[in-house]
């Protein structure tokens, strides 16, 4: 069962993918968690290189590396995982890509699609959770966590984050397989909605 958590920055998809880890343990579920960018050696390098200030990226050469990445990651560690019957829960997918480097930069959604399922060789999750919280509520819980400025994606303005907000819900609309719960309720509130989603759809 291959899981992914997305959501804008500060809605809690680390602390729920965490909290659905320790679930899956206490059942005995074998299972990894991973992120994107990155879940391997060669695509946290390009997560790296990605999110360092001092490198400038054109929004075209940025939505390249995030698609080097996930091929990567997919080839080394996902799909692997999901042969040998493990769970994979994984903090970002393709979702993000649609939504920040579409409908946040402005990229082609069309050319995002086809450069996903080249990256993906079509493996698509069964469940895309997606963490819904506004921008305001979001961009305050990052500052709460590290205070400053620490790559170059927090210096994004306001307008950028809502149209994150927005295009997240937006895309869980039209995406297949989402279920969006709402990030601003409490940590175990969220975690329960996240097993009955699963229950219901036969996963758990
Ligand atoms: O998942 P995490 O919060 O660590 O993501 C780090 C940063 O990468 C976020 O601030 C997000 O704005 C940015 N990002 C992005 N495009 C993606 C995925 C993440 O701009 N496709
Ligand atoms: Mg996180």
């Amino acid at each position: 069962v291959f899981i992914t958590f997305e959501g804008p920055d500060g809605a809690g998809k680390t602390t729920q993918l965490q909290r659905l880890s320790r679930h899956l343990q206490q059942l005995g579920t074998e299972h990894i968690c991973t992120r994107e960018p990155g879940g391997t050696p060669t695509a946290e390098r390009i997560r790296t290189l990605i999110f360092d200030p001092e490198v400038q990226l054109v929004p075209d050469a940025e939505l390249l590396l995030f698609a080097a990445a996930r091929a990567q990651h997919v080839q080394e560690c996902i799909a692997p995982a999901l042969e040998q019957g493990r769970w994979v829960l994984c903090d970002r997918f393709t979702l993000s890509t649609l939504v920040y480097q579409g409908y946040g930069r402005g990229l082609s959604h069309e050319r995002i699609y086809q450069l996903s399922a080249m990256a993906t060789g079509g493996l698509q999750p069964h469940l895309q959770l997606v963490v819904d919280v506004d921008a305001l509520h979001g961009q305050q819980r990052i500052h709460q966590r590290h205070g400053d400025v620490n790559n170059r994606f927090d210096t994004l303005s306001c307008e950028f984050h809502q149209r994150v907000v927005e295009g997240f819900r937006a895309a869980a609309s039209s995406e297949a397989n989402c279920f969006v719960v709402d990030g601003r309720n409490s940590e175990d509130e969220v975690h329960h909605s996240i097993i009955n989603a699963l229950q219901q759809r036969g996963l758990l």
